[in-house]
């Protein structure tokens, strides 16, 4: 039977997949390992669940013959499929990440070189290759260049290129940010909520309504959305956190430019349209390019460069078990609680809740880079093995020992004080070091920087912290290490 089957992984949704190109059918597994074998968020499941059938409904119409089968695993899937339509070739653009790549062994199947990210792999390896250190910058202003976004000829629109000191300002007293508008269940949705309490009862988080886009159709919608109603304030505020707020002035696109229902350029080119219209500022359209062509191609240009360098890496010796607040259990810190239940209702965070509440915590604490990503990685919509294991593991963890970046990002409570409202309130006062009162994001941090004093001694982006560290007063340093310590022993706050 002439023709091959395009297979269709959840994160290879784009129409743009090249396997699609000339094929005869399509096939989509839906693996009970992959979906149950890990307690992967509700809201995930269900938004990669009614993506993968919305896109086996689409390509029907569209005349194509469509398997869209339940399996044990992948390998059993793609057999069962082979022998039902004649021993096709199978054929499979090629996953990012490292496990999903081994699909490419299955008998029959046919790996495509190929990606939905906007870097080919020679793209990006001619940037890295030779470089002594792959910073971001560089890349992003390359990135700029040659994708043509946000310029003026050769040089950047409004002559600058990095807008970063407009855009760290603490949230607004008198503005609310716009919250998630869930999607209305349809039949389609119904049916799948009803095979997850079959496929996957031991899933996390609460499945509530769906809250993620699902289609093409539903993610330019969002897009939209976020153009008219968020956009201008992104920039200004998107270190901001509020008691009660998830997304804040973002985008909440990630999910669905991971599964390919968004094209990223697209989203980028919507931006910049705004802002040429003058709706919305440079400092905003620019830090979302900065987000999208910048951090996200560059994060999986590592990860495609440094995957197998990251498995087991925990250069600061982290040895701490993840407390049990990460799953729900009691806590008294007010920011903590607000920002893990946010997760386990709607599987989002934003990025800062992720770095400087989540990361730092497990930074300073000190727990195991391995439980880190394991709770990063089940617990987000937006969570695959590329942009995990950079962001965990080498942002925020520096597991890496800072191959990815210069510096860890450790902060105090008075961090968190600054950006967001949560401490007005909370049993714990951030700018206590010490003793039961002590915020632990404060005494963690003075102990974090004590105990790693000489890893950080020649680094100079470190060097303003260290001597804040040898300015504190001997008996406020005892005050913080005991309180740390005894944090450190049981996590309990
Ligand atoms: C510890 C940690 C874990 C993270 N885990 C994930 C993850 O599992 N999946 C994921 O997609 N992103 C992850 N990120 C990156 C970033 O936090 C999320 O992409 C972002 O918060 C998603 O929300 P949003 O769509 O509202 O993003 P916005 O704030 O609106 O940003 C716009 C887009 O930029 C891209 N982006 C921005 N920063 C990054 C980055 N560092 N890496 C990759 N893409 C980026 C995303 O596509 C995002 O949708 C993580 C960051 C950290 C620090
Ligand atoms: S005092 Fe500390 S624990 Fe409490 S909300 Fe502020 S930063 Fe969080």
């Amino acid at each position: 039977m002439p023709g091959h089957t395009a297979w269709l992984l959840a994160e290879h949704l784009s129409p743009a997949n090249p396997a699609l190109a000339g094929a005869r059918r399509v096939l989509l597994i839906e693996s009970a390992t992959a979906i149950g074998g890990a307690p992967h968020h509700r809201q995930k499941l269900l938004m990669i669940l009614s993506a993968m059938r919305r896109t086996a409904r689409r390509l029907r119409d569209q005349g194509l013959e469509v398997d869209l089968r339940e399996a044990p695993t992948f390998a059993a899937g793609v057999a069962a499929h082979r022998a039902a339509h004649g021993d096709p070739e199978v054929r499979l653009l090629r996953p990012v990440g490292r496990r999903a790549q081994r699909l490419g062994r299955l008998p029959g199947v046919t790996m495509l070189d190929g990606s939905l990210f906007l870097t080919p792999p020679e793209e990006f390896d001619a940037w890295a290759d030779g470089r002594r250190r792959l910073v971001m910058e560089d890349f992003y202003r390359r990135q700029r260049r040659r994708l043509g976004v946000l310029m003026d000829g050769d040089a950047p629109l409004g002559g600058v290129w990095n807008l970063d000191a407009e855009n760290r300002r603490p949230p607004p007293r008198d503005t609310a940010p716009p919250e998630l508008a869930p999607y209305p269940d349809d039949d389609l949705d119904r049916e799948v909520r009803r095979d997850l309490e079959r496929l996957a009862p031991d899933a996390f988080g609460s499945i509530g309504p769906r809250l993620w886009p699902a289609t093409p159709q539903e993610a330019r919608t969002r897009l939209a959305g976020f153009v008219s109603g968020a956009l201008d304030a992104f920039g200004p505020y998107q270190d901001a956190m509020l008691h009660g707020r998830r997304l804040m002035w973002h985008s909440g696109l990630a999910a669905a430019m991971n599964l390919g229902l968004l094209d990223p350029l697209e989203a980028v080119r919507a931006v910049e349209d705004a802002h040429r219209a003058g709706r919305v500022g440079l400092a905003s359209a620019e830090g979302f390019a900065r987000q999208v062509i910048g951090w996200r191609e560059y994060v999986a240009g590592l990860y495609r460069r440094w995957s197998a360098d990251w498995a087991g890496m925990n250069a600061l010796g982290a040895d701490r078990p993840l407390p049990a607040l990460f799953r729900g259990g009691p806590t008294r810190m007010r920011c903590m609680a607000d920002a893990v239940g946010g997760v386990a209702a709607t599987g989002y965070a934003h990025h800062i809740e992720r770095l400087m509440l989540f990361g730092n915590l497990m930074l300073t604490l000190g727990v195991r880079p391995d439980e880190a990503l394991a709770w990063f990685t089940t617990s987000f919509v937006d969570g695959h093995e590329w942009v995990m294991a950079p962001n965990v593991l080498g942002m925020a963890l520096h597991a890496d020992g800072g191959r990815m970046m210069t510096k860890p990002y450790p902060a105090s409570g008075a961090y968190v004080k600054r950006m967001s409202d949560h401490c007005r309130g909370c049993a714990y006062d951030p700018a206590v070091r010490g003793g039961p009162t002590a915020c632990p994001f404060t005494s963690l941090y003075w102990d974090f920087l004590d105990r790693h004093r000489d890893r950080f001694a020649a680094n100079p982006r470190m060097r303003p912290m260290l001597r804040n560290l040898d300015r504190l007063p001997p008996p406020e340093m005892a005050a913080a290490r005991a309180r740390a310590r005894e944090l450190r022993a049981d996590f309990t706050a």
